[in-house]
């Protein structure tokens, strides 16, 4: 069979990957695709990820049997409902049960009236009334902007100074809502759920992303900076309560609400004194965490989805080994940056993921945020940990161009 991938960044590239393993399939449609993923899959740079027309004709023509949808935007732009009203069978939710991600006050309100655990929050469009519930509620507080930001559109504000300039910031930008938030303290991880209505597979292991720009978790937040699993020293019971107190809840509350979610559901959550919370919830695989989860995965990617499509139960099969991925990133990131410059990862292609990158004359030059995750692997986190950074010292590129964290995988090592 046939299966397009929608999206242009490392996350498709690790699911046009494991995609293309499968014996099943002849030939991955990545569209738009990125020049990394000419490896595996036929690239289509000419369709954009939201024509959802030009999808469609492809997909007709081309008999593709399973559409793979990555990134965020053209789930909340109702790519699903477009492609499934033409015949086209979508991994990935529609439009509607989309609002998981892309309006965080519709999730919120989901999580409050069934009670499931999250941050204490309120939402205003009004700047006088959040002005003065943050004056009342104080510092560290957590300022949320509603709506597809990339992970960019948060702030974590840890004195009164910064919440407000946060609160100018936010407002200042565009008319959408904002949410502000209780500050949740602990260590956080994700997990990947693969859902269809009441249906729920959760994956076996849980992996740990890098939010912000720098070392020590400093600098502000991005879409993630490197990624590892599994995430051994939180115990497998803390993994068990989320599934318990959230993913399983936070299905039937879907249900509940007519909502009939299908695809990936990415659960952010923070493991707090007083338990398990939830951070966010996401309407797709995690990126950087995809690249490291399918890379551990040893199950068929069509099995798996077909399974879910029937609501079977099955078990899968992860990789007993540990695997640490590091994100280069163009100096600058998540600010302004420069694109167009040199990097050479030939050496390191196979153990890669290519986010922003594309090929000149013969090389390959930067085209975006955050542009290459190396991989390295090993039977211990240690083991794996240098593995990785061996990895990414095997690539070259002009110091101050680019920029990579030194320490992921930091806290499995505390
Ligand atoms: P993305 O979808 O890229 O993960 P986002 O824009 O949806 O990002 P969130 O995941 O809600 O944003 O928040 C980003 C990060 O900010 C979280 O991973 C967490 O580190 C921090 N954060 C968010 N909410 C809270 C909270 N209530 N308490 C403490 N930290 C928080």
């Amino acid at each position: 069979m046939n299966v397009a991938v929608i999206g242009g960044g490392g996350r498709e590239h690790a699911l046009a990957r494991k995609l293309a393993q499968s014996d099943r399939i002849e030939t991955v449609y990545a569209i738009p695709g990125n020049d990394g993923m000419r490896d595996v899959a036929e690239v289509v740079p000419e369709i954009g990820e939201t024509d959802f027309e030009k999808i469609a004709a492809l997909c007709t023509s081309k008999q593709v049997a399973w559409v793979v949808v990555g990134p965020e935007a053209p789930l909340s732009e109702g790519i699903a409902d477009y492609l499934e009203g033409r015949g086209i069978k979508v991994f990935g939710p529609r439009k509607e049960e989309a609002k998981i991600e892309s309006s965080k006050a519709f999730t919120k309100d989901i999580m409050e009236k069934y009670d499931i655990p999250t941050a204490r929050y309120k939402a205003f469009t009004d700047y006088d009334a959040a002005y003065s519930y943050i004056e009342s509620v104080g510092a560290p507080i957590v300022l949320k902007k509603d709506g597809l930001a990339a992970g960019k559109g948060v702030i974590v504000a840890t004195d009164m100074d910064e919440a407000l300039a946060g609160l100018d910031a936010l407002m200042a930008d565009s008319d959408a809502p904002i949410v502000i938030e209780e500050f949740l303290e602990g260590e956080e991880f994700s997990l990947m759920v693969l859902v269809n209505g009441d249906y729920t597979h959760s994956f076996e292991i849980i992996a740990q992303d890098h939010k912000r720009a720098f070392d020590n978790d400093e600098g502000p937040n991005t879409g993630g900076m490197g990624a590892y699993a599994p995430v051994r020293h939180i115990p497998e019971s803390v993994r068990q309560e989320a599934v318990d107190q959230i993913v399983g809840p936070m299905a039937r509350a879907m249900v509940s609400e007519g909502l009939d979610y299908f695809g990936v559901l990415y659960l952010g959550a923070i493991v707090t004194d007083k338990g398990v919370k939830t951070i966010e919830f996401n309407a797709r695989f995690g990126d950087p965490e995809a690249q490291i989860l399918l890379s551990l995965m040893e199950d068929d990617l069509v099995d798996v989805l077909e399974k879910v499509d029937r609501k079977e139960a099955f078990t899968l099969t992860f990789s007993p080994r540990y695997q640490v991925g590091v994100m280069l990133a163009s100096a600058g990131y998540p600010g302004s940056y420069d694109k167009g410059h040199t990097i050479d990862f030939e050496a390191v292609r196979e153990k890669s993921f290519v986010s922003g990158l594309k090929q000149e004359n013969e090389g390959w030059v930067t085209a975006g945020g955050r542009v290459l995750l190396v991989t390295g692997e090993g039977e211990t986190i240690e083991s794996a940990i240098d593995s990785a950074y061996h990895n990414v010292d095997q690539v070259k590129f002009n110091e101050g161009e680019v920029f990579i964290r030194r320490d992921i995988g930091r806290h499995a090592l505390k």
